[in-house]
């Protein structure tokens, strides 16, 4: 059965679909076969990986919401060991149909399941918000991963979701865990940088991962061109530096 990890943080713009594109892509550069979950209706995750959503049908949305069969909605990528569940526009109003739904929290674990034996790792990238599409990745995950950029409020919101985190375990998926904090856009000549990461090690001791994801422009090109940055550019220090997390994500096993 494939491990399943949230890629969550409720704040916009924290590196949490570049987390998500760049580790599916890492994990299956390692020959693990993954799947890539989009569950934001930005359709980032879709578009990242080369994917028109204009047009596309089935999508995530309707795995959700009309229990289509995720395999019919599963696109093969550039990657042999990498698939995308596609997102599109629609699902901004799942999060309102869902609520009339029975069991609305885990209608994603549901369509999941068919397809969790095919592959070692499903990775789900979440909108940011932690309303019921983010709720139904964390009951249908093993693990969430959280990416924090390390600036100013940083700490405040990690605080919610820790506690967001810990309810769905209590209530919904005594399963679920944190695998770890990772700092994007992470820049070591700002002493700001520098302060919130030893805050994060101090707040949360060993469950912030040792990679440190970079700033680096070829990871914020490489969406434009519709490819994991490892197609993009291998030699950047981005790529480089999304291979170090797999091989962490992989160790922690
Ligand atoms: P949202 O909350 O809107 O879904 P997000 O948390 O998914 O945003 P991303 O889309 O991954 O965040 O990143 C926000 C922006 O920052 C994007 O333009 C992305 O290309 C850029 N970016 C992310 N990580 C890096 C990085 N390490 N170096 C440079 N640019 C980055
Ligand atoms: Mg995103």
């Amino acid at each position: 059965m494939a491990k399943t990890l949230a890629i969550a943080n409720q704040k916009g713009g924290v590196g949490k679909t570049t987390t998500a594109v760049n580790l599916a892509a890492g994990l299956a550069v390692a020959e693990h076969p993954t799947l890539l979950v989009d569950l934001d209706p930005q359709g980032n995750a879709t578009t990242g990986l080369g994917v028109k959503k204009a047009g596309l049908y089935p999508t995530v949305y309707h795995v959700l919401l009309d229990n289509e069969p995720a395999e019919k909605a599963i696109l093969d990528t550039e990657l042999p060991h990498l698939r995308l569940l596609p997102s599109e526009v629609d699902l901004v109003g799942a999060e309102i149909e869902l609520v009339a739904l029975e069991r609305r929290e885990s209608r994603l674990k549901t369509g999941l399941e068919p397809v969790m034996g095919s592959y070692d790792y499903v990775i789900i990238d979440c909108p940011p918000s932690l309303g019921l599409l983010t709720i139904n990745a964390l009951v249908a995950a093993d693990r969430v991963l959280v990416p924090l950029q390390c600036e100013f409020y940083a700490l405040e919101g990690l605080t919610h979701l820790l506690k967001t985190v810990k309810l769905v375990c209590e209530r919904l998926n005594r399963r679920l865990g944190v695998a770890g904090i990772v700092l994007t856009m992470f820049d070591g000549r700002t002493s700001l940088a520098l302060q919130i990461r030893d805050e994060v090690h101090r707040y949360l001791p060993g469950e912030v991962f040792e990679t440190l994801i970079p700033r680096n422009v070829r990871l914020s090109e490489a969406p434009s061109h519709g490819k994991p940055v490892m197609l993009y550019d291998l030699r950047s220090s981005g790529a480089t530096a999304y291979l170090e997390l797999t091989r962490e994500v992989l160790d922690h096993e």
